[in-house]
């Protein structure tokens, strides 16, 4: 008999399609704010997959890769469970903002604490009420606003089922990521739970190509682990594995013009671009600070001394 599966009290069945609302707190003007929760429970064995989009409240290209999943699972049956969580950190979405409203991260907030801030409140039930019924998680994210990334998989490859779950999303690149502390993904490799970050676009905008990498990613993890048939749109071919990535930084404040851009490739000391005072009288050369290929850059021309401007990912093979 397939085990129970309850979430915040309700109880989803073998074959059934629910919508859960997680409460979290409410507003200002007593509005209630939930997190809503679509669960997809075939009646065929098989594991638990949550993919979650929008912990960070401004990271939109997520959100539409998993409404075009839901939409396209509408009518097909799968062997085990789907939990999808388009938006986790409805306070920064409502918002238009990757923080809280207190300007917590929520991001940096796991695993949470029953007593603690709302961010803290939010990551303790997100963990307990979800997380931790999962067999894999599937985190999905943009570069930070004024950024962009092009599309990657971070995960912690010295990890045998992180790696073969990375792997199964058919990314053409996978980069060896570090765990940052209080992020889910930390709180997800002491739980024992595999995790791949999928990283694709910028905050507050839509990325077609992004977004359709992104969905045929999940639909490849998927048939990957036996949840559906799903035949790639093309043979993916094998990706390109990072051990690390760099940034290189602003050397001076002012107005940047770039030379490089993302997806280009780059040695140590090639010139990535200028930055200028607005007469054009100072010009401060940018050099790549590793070599390697650029996938993620500043969007914004204005940046300060110090800014990270270019990352750079390391390709050893
Ligand atoms: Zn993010």
């Amino acid at each position: 008999m397939a085990s129970l599966l309850k979430i915040s009290g309700t109880e989803i069945a073998p074959g059934e399609r629910k919508i859960i609302q997680l409460k979290i707190a409410k507003l200002y003007d007593y509005t209630d704010m939930n997190i809503p929760v679509e669960v997809i429970r075939g009646k065929k064995e098989g594991p638990t997959l949550l993919v979650s989009a929008a912990v960070h409240g401004d990271e939109l290209n997520g959100i539409d890769i998993i409404k075009r999943l839901l939409v396209h699972l509408k009518h097909k049956t799968i062997h085990g469970t789907l939990i999808a969580v388009p938006i986790v950190n409805v306070f920064g979405f409502n918002n238009r903002s990757r923080y809280f409203m207190d300007r917590r991260e929520l991001n940096r907030s796991f695993p949470g604490s029953k007593k603690g801030s709302l961010a803290a409140k939010l990551a303790y039930l997100f963990t307990n009420e979800i997380v931790k019924k999962c067999d894999m998680v599937i985190d999905l994210h943009t570069a930070a606003v004024h950024r962009n990334n092009i599309p990657q998989i971070r995960a912690c490859l010295d990890n045998a089922e992180i790696k073969k779950l990375a792997l199964s999303f058919g990314s053409p690149l996978v980069i060896n990521s570090d765990l940052i502390r209080g992020s889910l993904r930390q709180t997800c490799y002491k739980l024992g739970i595999p995790l791949l970050v999928y990283e694709a676009g910028e905050a507050l905008r839509f990325d077609e190509t992004s977004i359709q990498q992104g969905l045929e990613g999940i639909l490849s993890v998927m048939s990957t682990y036996g949840m559906i048939s799903h035949l790639p749109r093309k043979k993916p071919s094998a990706p390109i594995i990072s051990v690390g990535s760099n940034w290189t930084r602003a050397p001076q404040s002012g107005i940047l013009n770039v030379e490089k851009k993302l997806g280009d490739w780059v040695v140590y000391g090639d010139l990535l671009g200028h930055i200028t005072d607005p007469f054009g009288v100072h010009n401060h050369a940018v050099h790549a600070k590793a070599s390697g290929l650029i996938i993620g850059q500043t969007e914004l021309p204005l940046v300060s001394k110090g800014d990270a401007l270019f990352h750079i990912a390391e390709i050893t093979s």
